[in-house]
C-alpha cells in the first residue's frame, strides 16, 4: 500500500494537530491483514518537550482554576462522547491490535463508566481538619494535583489502559502527556479529539507518538513530569522506575504476570474449565492478568485437562472483526516471535503438548493455536515467565499448602483464581495468595471501582477504585496560628 493510501494522523499538542518537528513518520500495521494502514508522526525529544511544556502551562491556565465540580462535568461529558463513538473506536482498536471486535466493543462500551465513576470523585477530593495537640493552632490538609502525568500505555488494550490512568488523573486536576505503543498509536489521538470536543482546555491532554526507547524514554526522563503511570512489561517498568528515581518522580506501574488458577477437587469442573479458557485464551492470552498457570488437584487433573483441551480445540480462530471469531492473531511480529520462541524452549524443557503447540498452519500470519502444555517442571521458563500468548502450563498438586506454595512461587503477583465449592477454603486460599486480585469461582472481571495492581514484580500502586485518584494527588498540610502570639524561635513544637 502506498503512503498516500494510508490514514494520516497527527499528534495533539496544546490542542493543535502537529507533525513531528523532524517530519519523521512511521506506519502502523493491521496484524490480521498484515498490511500498514495508518501513518503517524515519530516524535523525538523536542516534540516531547513541547508536549510537556503544554501540559505544564495548562496546569496554570483555566484548567487549574476549575473546581472539582467543573472537572466532574467535563469528565461526564467525555464519558458520553466515548459512549457515542464506542463502536467506531472499537473498530479502530481491532484494526490496530488484531483483538476481537466483540471484545473491543465490550471494552469501549464499558470505558465511559470509568469517566462517570471518577467524575463522581472529582468533587469529593476532601482534605481533613485535624484536631491539633497545640491549643493555638489549627491544621488542615488539601489534596492537590501532582502536576504533569506521563501515561505510557501498551498495545494490548490501548484505550482501556489509558482510561485507567486518564480518568483519575483528570479527576485529580492533573494534565497528561500520553505515549501510546508504536504498535497501536491511533486511538489515543482519536480520544484526544473527544477530550477537546468535551470542552477540556488545550494542553490538558497531549499525545506524542513514537517508539518506546526514544519517545517513551524522553518522556520518562523529562524533568517536568511529576508522575509516570506505566503499563507494560516488567523489564521496561523497572527501567522507567530507574528513570523516575533519578529525579524522584512518582511512578505507578502495572506490569506483567504469571497468574495461577487453583482448581480443587470439589470444584464445578465445567465452570472451572470455562474460567481457564477465559483466563488464558481470551484476547489470545495477550493480557497482563492472563491465568497462564493451571494448578489442579491431582485427582481431577486428567478430567479437567480433557475438558480444557476439548474447548480449546473448538475455539474459532480468524478475522477479529467477525462476530463468530473467538481468537484473533497475536498483535505484532515481536510478540509472535517471542511466543514461538517460548514454546520451543518449553518443548526442549520436556513439556508435553496436550493441544496446540505452535503457529496455525492454515491461517499463517501471527496466528498461534490455543496451546495446553502438561508435564511441565516448576522451575522452567514456561512456568515462571510471562508468555503473553495463548499458552497454558498445567501443574498437578496434592495439598492446599502445596497449591498455595506453587501459586506464590514466581516473581509476579498480579492475579489468580480459586475454584472450589468450599466457602471456607475459597476465602482462606484467596487470603494467602500474594496477588493484587483474586477471583473465587470466576476469572477476568474488573470494574472502575475495584482496585487493580500487582505485588512483587507485577507492579507498584493501584489503578481503579478510590485509591487510584490519590495516586495523582499530593497532600498538603496547612498550619494556622490562631492567637497571633510569638513563640520561642529555637524550639520545634
Ligand atoms: P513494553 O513494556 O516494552 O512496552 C510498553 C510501553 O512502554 C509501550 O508504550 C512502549 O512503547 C513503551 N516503552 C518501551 N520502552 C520504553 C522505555 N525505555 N521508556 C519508556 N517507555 C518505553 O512492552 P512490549 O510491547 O515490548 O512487549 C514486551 C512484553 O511485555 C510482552 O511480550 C509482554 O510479555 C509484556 N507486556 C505486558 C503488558 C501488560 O499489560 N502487563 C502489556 C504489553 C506487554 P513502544 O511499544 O512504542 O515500544
Amino acid at each position: 500500500m502506498s503512503t498516500a493510501q494510508l490514514d494520516h494522523y497527527q499528534m495533539v499538542i496544546n490542542g493543535a494537530r502537529v507533525d513531528a518537528r523532524s517530519g519523521a513518520r512511521f506506519d502502523t500495521l493491521d496484524p490480521y491483514a498484515q498490511r500498514p494502514w495508518a501513518s503517524v508522526p515519530d516524535a523525538d525529544a523536542a516534540d516531547v518537550d513541547a508536549a510537556v511544556a503544554a501540559a505544564k502551562a495548562a496546569l496554570r491556565g483555566p484548567w487549574g482554576e476549575l473546581t472539582g465540580f467543573q472537572r466532574a462535568a467535563l469528565l461526564r461529558r467525555l464519558g458520553d462522547l466515548i459512549a457515542r463513538d464506542a463502536q467506531r473506536l472499537a473498530r479502530l482498536e481491532t484494526r490496530d491490535s488484531g483483538k476481537l471486535l466483540r471484545e473491543m466493543s465490550g471494552q469501549l462500551s464499558y470505558i465511559p463508566q470509568w469517566f462517570y465513576y471518577y467524575s463522581g470523585l472529582a468533587d469529593k477530593l476532601e482534605g481533613a481538619a485535624i484536631p491539633s495537640d497545640k491549643p493555638n493552632f489549627f491544621a488542615y490538609t488539601r489534596r492537590e494535583p501532582v502536576g504533569v502525568v506521563a501515561a505510557i500505555v501498551p498495545w494490548n488494550s490501548p484505550l482501556l489502559l489509558l482510561t485507567w490512568k486518564l480518568a483519575p488523573a483528570l479527576a485529580a486536576g492533573c494534565t497528561v502527556v500520553v505515549k501510546p505503543s508504536d504498535h497501536t498509536p491511533v486511538t489515543a489521538i482519536e480520544l484526544a479529539a473527544l477530550v477537546e470536543e468535551a470542552g477540556f482546555p488545550p494542553g490538558v491532554l497531549n499525545v506524542v507518538t513514537g517508539f518506546g526507547p526514544a519517545t517513551g524514554k524522553a518522556l520518562t526522563a523529562h524533568p517536568d513530569v511529576a508522575k509516570i503511570a506505566f503499563t507494560g512489561s516488567t523489564a521496561t517498568g523497572i527501567s522507567v522506575a530507574h528513570a523516575a528515581a533519578d529525579r524522584l518522580a512518582g511512578v505507578l506501574l502495572e506490569l506483567g504476570g504469571k497468574s495461577a488458577q487453583l482448581v480443587f477437587a470439589d470444584a464445578d469442573l465445567d465452570a472451572a474449565a470455562n474460567g481457564v479458557i477465559a483466563g488464558v485464551f481470551a484476547a489470545s492470552g495477550q493480557t497482563c492478568m492472563a491465568g497462564a498457570r493451571l494448578l489442579v488437584h491431582r485427582s481431577i487433573h486428567d478430567e479437567l485437562v480433557a475438558k480444557v483441551v476439548a474447548r480449546a480445540e473448538s475455539i474459532t480462530l480468524g478475522d477479529p472483526a467477525e462476530p463468530a471469531t473467538e481468537m484473533g492473531p497475536l498483535a505484532n511480529a515481536p510478540q509472535f516471535e517471542k511466543v514461538s520462541a517460548m514454546l520451543a524452549t518449553a518443548l526442549a524443557d520436556g513439556a508435553t503438548v496436550a493441544t496446540g503447540g505452535g503457529p496455525d498452519p492454515e491461517l499463517g500470519g501471527f496466528f498461534v493455536r490455543p496451546t495446553v502444555l502438561t508435564g511441565v517442571t516448576p522451575s522452567t521458563e514456561i512456568v515462571c515467565e510471562e508468555v503473553f500468548g495463548p499458552v497454558l502450563a498445567v501443574l498437578p498438586f496434592d495439598t492446599e499448602e502445596e497449591a498455595i506454595e506453587l501459586a506464590n512461587s514466581t516473581r509476579y503477583g498480579l492475579a489468580g483464581a480459586v475454584w472450589t465449592k468450599d466457602i471456607h477454603r475459597g476465602h482462606r486460599v484467596a487470603h494467602q495468595l500474594r496477588a493484587g486480585t483474586v477471583w473465587i469461582n470466576a476469572y477476568r472481571t474488573v470494574g472502575p471501582n475495584v482496585p487493580f495492581g500487582g505485588y512483587n514484580h507485577s507492579g507498584l500502586g493501584r489503578e481503579n477504585g478510590i485509591e487510584a485518584v490519590y495516586e495523582y494527588t499530593e497532600t498538603k498540610s496547612i498550619w494556622v496560628e490562631l492567637t497571633g502570639a510569638t513563640r520561642d524561635p529555637f524550639t520545634i513544637g
